[in-house]
């Protein structure tokens, strides 16, 4: 069996589609030689193509032959669902690949909030010498920090944020206790879990639940030196309502790598905050991510051709 696989040019977004093509036709986890695999970089052609590596969704896949679309990145939540099952194509994401940058770049958010840094790098940019004020610091040992959505970027921060020596609670709809956390709400505890933590992460997929799910009330039960922090998409909190927390110190500050529109609009207020940390849905980037695609790709590839259920398999 011959697969055509295309590499769609939306992962440009992310690397150059083809650093994955070469990683896939010559590199360490290319197929074997006997999965007979062609690999070709599109853009709206999907002619003769079984299967395609994407950023973005393309409706014009609906009408070709491609029976199954990996997506390069964890967030699935353009992408019709019911629709592509209806049509019998198979879809998988690249959850389980953002736990170490995610992680370190959530802690790194702690960091600079409690050691100041974010004003340091400010003020250097003036030629400025502002030494802290006695009690504008502190330190991350002790501190809560609530991690909502406990899954691969969850656990990446709650193991990060533990070794910190930060106390460690989250919120999942599993009622099964997950390392490095030590206690777990469900999500209709969500304003309990958040009401004595220093930090709250946003880190849940967005869907028709987690919609909206960070509003006023909840930034209402954040203590008012607390942070929030969102990497996980910008609609999962009400944009607004945090604008408005923001303006009256209701909460300390935030860190945000995802907005509701991205690039964020120039006149967004969130670019003023001095207490607000602003990062271009960036937190997950590493160089190798082209490498570990090609591995989750690669192995699907073999599943594929062998008609077996394929690794990270959304429908
Ligand atoms: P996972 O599927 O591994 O984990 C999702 C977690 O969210 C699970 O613990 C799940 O609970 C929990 N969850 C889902 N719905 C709810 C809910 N209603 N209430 C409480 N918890 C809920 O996903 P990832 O960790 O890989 O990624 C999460 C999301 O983060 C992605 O969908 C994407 O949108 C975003 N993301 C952002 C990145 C960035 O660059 N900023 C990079 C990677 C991901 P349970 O364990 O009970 O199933």
């Amino acid at each position: 069996m011959t697969t055509h696989l295309g590499i769609h040019g939306s992962v440009e977004r992310i690397f150059p589609p083809s650093l994955l093509r070469s990683r896939l036709v010559d590199g360490d986890d290319a197929p074997d030689a006997d999965a007979d695999l062609t690999v070709s970089v599109v853009d709206d052609d999907f002619d003769g193509i079984d299967a395609l590596v994407t950023f973005g969704y393309d409706p014009a896949v609906l009408d070709s032959d491609v029976e199954w679309i990996h997506v390069v990145r964890a967030g699935y939540d353009e992408f019709p669902v019911e629709t592509l099952r209806d049509d019998g194509i198979s879809l998988t994401n690249s959850t389980g690949l953002h736990g170490a940058s995610v992680g370190e770049t959530t802690v790194g958010y702690f960091l600079q909030f409690a050691r100041g840094l974010h004003r340091y790098r400010s003020d250097q940019r003036e030629k400025e010498w502002n030494p802290p004020a006695w009690d504008e610091t502190f330190t991350l040992e002790g501190e809560t920090v609530c991690v909502v959505g406990l899954g691969t970027l969850g656990r990446g921060i709650a193991r990060r944020a533990d070794a910190l020596g930060m106390s460690v609670v989250g919120v999942r709809r599993t009622p099964t206790p997950v390392d490095h956390v030590e206690t777990r709400y469900g999500p209709a505890d969500l304003h309990e879990a958040v009401e004595d933590a220093r930090f709250v992460v946003l880190a849940v997929p967005l869907t028709d639940d987690t919609e909206g799910m960070f509003g006023a009330v909840e930034l209402d039960a954040m203590r008012e030196d607390a942070y929030l922090v969102n990497v996980a998409r910008g609609p999962v909190a009400d944009q607004s309502a945090l604008v408005s927390a923001l303006r009256d110190d209701a909460i300390a500050g935030a860190a945000l790598d995802v907005f509701e529109e991205e690039p964020l609009p120039e006149e967004s207020p969130l670019w003023a905050f001095e207490n607000v940390v602003v990062t271009p849905h960036a937190s997950a980037a590493r160089s190798d991510y082209p490498d570990r695609i090609a591995e989750l790709v690669g192995e699907n590839v073999r599943r594929f051709e062998r008609g077996e259920s394929l690794a990270n398999q959304v429908v």
